[in-house]
């Protein structure tokens, strides 16, 4: 029986409630009255809930479907400005245990090279990622609590925060590890992460299950009420994901959104994020097997219906995309992306891209210094920005900065700060001629006339040398 504020799984995440939910966008996918009051509910910031939602996935009527757009374009702008907040994954170790069909991990794959990072191996990426001018990174590791035991995921944070090369520093660390314990989630928390980040892979129980044949994984209900431990753990910022192309992506869109009213439910807090990965070519995974996939078009209405649906989580879109996909998903309503990424185990030392020991393709290969002038040339500002964490400004505190509309005192002026800081330290001539120009715009564009005159002040000592300053 469907219920939002239970803990087990099949209740939160409901198959019924999933296929009538399905039925009645079906039903109402013409209803033009019913999808109009949809609508405008979203542009009244309001979210939606599953079911309505779906009326609006359903839906294939063009002129729709534009104004859908329009209204994701006009949310993003309001809530997330022009600014578009930049990581890259860091991979410690590809030894795994589970089965997952999708992914070239999986334990019986007996010819891709595996391989875990030594703590000295975990300084030679930092640095090579502090080079190119990251700040905020997003851990990856397969499930193998022999080779990848939480004490070994810990010490890799511990061993990212301490290195300080040259101006460069990692302010904050995302974990995108298997689900775990209560436990090992406050120990994470401890550690000083910032979102804990787990894909889904599928809302469907039946196709998990197929999916995930073996480990520890294979259990549907373990991991889908992972986010509920983490928070128990006092983790807050927790991020969702479903990897499309695995199932229908109507009825994974519905157990998404499930997902984020059971954890606004039951914790008062939706997800910080949610990624919308797509299944990509990897050593041997061939993702024509997967017939579910879509095309860019379902894919661009599915995050545009993200934005609408959930207003207040940010959106993640990886370089598992072009830079044509990432350019429209981007205006529609993605408000964080990857740069650079090597989804390789010690990819980021190495001259050349290694794929020996690649989770997927990647489709953007830029360097970061082109991802961040690309970015500026379309009118977004590139934000290393780590401050709402650090100042403790997660789960409903970061919510009510969001509807607060704050965001433009605070996000605007750190977005700028931390670009400065990248033009001075990392970027190439071109790149810094123009976000110098951007940065004399844009500070126009801070509310608050003292806010402002600080900003300023703070960028000047950047100039001078100072680093890390923040609201
Ligand atoms: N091992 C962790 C777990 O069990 O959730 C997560 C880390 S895994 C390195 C990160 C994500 O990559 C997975 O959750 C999955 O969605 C995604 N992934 C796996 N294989 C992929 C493929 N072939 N193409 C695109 N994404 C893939």
């Amino acid at each position: 029986m469907y219920n939002p504020k239970s803990l087990k799984a099949e209740e939160f995440i409901c198959h019924e409630e999933i296929l009538e939910t399905l039925a009645y966008g079906e039903k109402n996918k013409d209803n033009v009255e019913l999808i109009d009051s949809i609508i405008q509910k979203a542009r009244l910031l309001k979210g939606l809930n599953h079911r309505e939602a779906s009326v609006l996935l359903a839906c294939e009527m063009p002129d729709k479907i534009e104004e859908m757009y329009s209204i994701a374009e006009e949310i993003k702008k309001k809530l997330y400005g022009n600014r578009i907040v930049m990581f890259a994954p860091l991979y410690l170790s590809n030894y795994c245990i589970n089965g997952c069909t999708y992914c070239p991990y999986h334990g019986k794959n007996k010819h891709i090279t595996r391989k875990k990072l030594t703590q000295e191996e975990v300084v030679k990426e930092v640095t090579a990622l502090q080079d190119m001018g990251h700040k905020r990174l997003a851990l990856e590791a397969g499930e193998d609590p022999v080779h990848n035991p939480i004490e070994y995921i810990l010490e890799c944070i511990q061993t990212i925060y301490s290195v300080k090369h040259k101006n460069g520093a990692i302010r904050r660390v995302n974990v995108n590890i298997a689900a775990t314990t209560v436990e090992n989630y406050r120990r994470l928390k401890e550690a000083g992460i910032g979102t804990y980040i787990l894909f889904q892979e599928t809302y469907h129980k039946e196709s998990y299950e197929l999916l995930h044949p073996t480990g520890p994984k294979h259990d549907y209900n373990y991991h889908t009420e992972a986010m509920d431990r983490a928070m128990e753990g006092g983790i807050d910022d927790v991020g969702l994901g479903v990897l499309f192309g695995l199932e229908r992506y109507k009825y994974e869109f519905a157990g998404l959104l499930m997902h984020a009213e059971h954890l606004e439910a039951v914790h008062g807090v939706g997800p910080h994020t949610i990624s919308v990965p797509r299944i990509k070519h990897a050593d041997d995974i061939d993702p024509s097997v997967f017939d579910n996939s879509i095309d860019d078009e379902v894919f661009a209405k599915l995050c545009a219906l993200i934005r609408l649906a959930v207003p207040y989580t940010g959106m993640i879109i990886s370089t598992r995309e072009s830079q044509r996909v990432r350019e429209k998903v981007i205006r529609l309503g993605v408000s964080q992306i990857s740069g650079a990424s090597r989804t390789s185990v010690g990819g980021y030392q190495e001259k050349e891209r290694p794929t020996d020991t690649e989770q997927f393709d990647v489709s953007d290969q830029r360097s970061l210094d082109e991802v961040v002038r690309w970015l500026m040339e379309m009118g977004y500002i590139p934000s290393f920005c780590t401050a709402c964490y650090r100042e403790g400004r997660t789960g409903d505190r970061f919510m009510s900065l969001c509807k607060s509309g704050q965001i433009q005192n605070c996000c605007h002026p750190n977005a700028l700060m931390t670009l400065k800081e990248f033009l001075m330290d990392y970027a190439s001539e071109e790149t810094r001629a123009l976000g110098e120009k951007m940065i004399q715009d844009e500070l126009a564009n801070i509310p608050k006339d003292k806010v402002r005159e600080v900003c300023r002040e703070h960028l000047e000592k950047i100039e001078r040398g100072i680093r890390d300053f923040r609201f």
